[in-house]
């Protein structure tokens, strides 16, 4: 009972204006969309008018453009921008500082990037505790509370092996967590997780997609029964279908699916009607944009970002090397935030073919391995425009049959293809302990 204050008060201490702010943002999930998108364009105005002031950068591109503040009123008006990709950032370092950064209050950060190039940016303490206070909302879209009990199982990128022993035991404390490295994750490893899950009985499970199910499989295979939690938070990759079907039944709970993207203040979290991720407009505007830079309402696109409170290093039109499908139901939840449907894969996964076109991530995902029985886990490596390799981690289910149809559904994207299957034990992680199915060598 005494965990919820706790909780607050460690917030609090650092951010004396966080409970407020999520007792706000909480309020504002209920609201109709209209009224949601209207304090969103006064936000932006109010973003572009400081950029266009205080930001060398947007001065310069404004100017170039023809272009004065007032030309950007709307989401729609974005459109007159250029897209902003990671490359102008580092190439103009310096013209992306305020004028007025000295007065503020902020982190510097860096993202390790799937492309292997630390990425490096800075946020606003504001926005680092409004990015917090949305992560509790999107949680709570399943029913968490502050200071509910979670079990973290991820790598670095949440936090986890990074803190000396002490500060990571007030983190936990004070938070009421525990956290587990998906770094180990050997046998013995996880039958230690799952003497802590039977003890500290967490309400919720939160996680990288990968390890959660590298986990719930091998409590499968050993027919182990452990502490449910009320449900399991994934995060970080693509949850896929037969995942979240083995994640459910290994820890008897739903499995709520979330994306998030902290250098472009994005967030999106899953609702129980599980129609697509709720997103966040507290913090950024998502765009979903075709090959033509123009916004979509229904479809696939790439994802843009534009940082409505992150005034240490404004973000405008910000492409985030994500695509995503946007739909445009209406959830039965009664949120009429606008729904991600999935996310789609990074630009960065996608293989090319000799012909000279490009086959997306999902594709392999979706129409290949969506219908294939016993792959636990693959991973396609294009090691030149010809050659590619399929690692594959199987189950006695699998019927080697399938690998000839399997080749040729591979082969229909290119006749050129040279395509080997290669079985192994396990597939490696990322640094970061991520896993990624797509990896490209050219
Ligand atoms: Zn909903």
């Amino acid at each position: 009972m005494l965990h919820k204050p706790l909780f607050v008060l460690a917030h609090q201490t650092q951010y004396p204006k966080f409970h407020s702010t999520y007792k706000n943002v909480v309020k504002n999930q209920w609201k109709p969309y209209d009224e949601q998108k209207v304090q969103q364009e006064k936000q932006l105005r109010h973003m572009i008018s400081f950029a266009y002031e205080n930001v060398p950068y947007y001065h310069r591109l404004f100017k170039e453009l023809n272009l004065s503040p007032e030309d950007i009123r709307t989401i729609e008006d974005l459109e007159k921008l250029p897209i902003l990709t990671k490359d102008i950032i580092k190439s103009n370092w310096e013209d992306f500082k305020p004028a007025t950064l000295s007065s503020m209050k902020y982190y510097e950060q860096a993202t390790g990037g799937s492309t292997g190039t630390p990425f490096k940016y800075r946020l606003l303490k504001s926005d680092r505790f409004l990015s917090a206070a949305l992560l509790y909302r999107g949680w709570g879209y399943a029913g968490y509370e502050l200071g509910d009990k979670m079990a973290f199982l991820a790598g670095s990128s949440l936090g986890v092996g990074t803190k000396s022993v002490l500060d990571k035991k007030i983190h936990e404390v004070t938070r009421n967590i525990r956290k587990l490295s998906s770094f180990d994750m050997g046998e013995n490893d996880m039958k230690q997780y799952n003497d802590i899950l039977n003890s500290f009985q967490p309400k919720s499970i939160r996680g990288y997609v990968s390890s959660i199910y590298f986990y719930a499989k091998w409590l499968q295979e050993n027919d182990i029964k452990i502490h449910n939690p009320d449900y399991v938070f994934t995060t970080a990759e693509k949850l896929l279908p037969h995942m979240r079907e083995t994640i459910g039944n290994a820890f008897e709970c739903d499995v709520f699916d979330a994306y998030g993207l902290n250098d472009g203040g994005l967030g999106a979290y899953e609702c129980p009607e599980h129609n697509g991720l709720h997103i966040d407009i507290e913090r950024s505007i998502m765009e979903i944009v075709d090959d033509n830079e123009s916004q979509i309402d229904e479809g696939t696109g790439d994802i843009l970002a534009t940082s409505l409170n992150n005034y240490a290093m404004l973000f405008i039109r910000y492409q985030t090397g994500d695509m995503g499908h946007i739909i445009e139901d209406s959830c039965g939840c009664g949120r009429e935030s606008k729904l991600l449907k999935e996310v789609v894969g990074r630009q960065q996964d996608m293989l090319q073919t000799p012909e000279g076109k490009y086959v997306h991530g999902a594709f392999f995902n979706s129409y290949l391995f969506g219908n294939i029985n016993g792959v636990i886990e693959f991973q396609v490596i294009q090691k030149s425009l010809e050659k590619i390799v399929i690692k594959l981690v199987l189950s006695e289910d699998f019927d080697e049959k399938q690998l000839e149809s399997m080749l040729s559904i591979v082969k229909s994207k290119s006749q050129k293809w040279d395509v080997e299957f290669k079985l192994v034990d396990h597939i490696e992680r990322t640094k970061a302990g991520k896993y990624k199915f797509i990896v490209s060598e050219i």
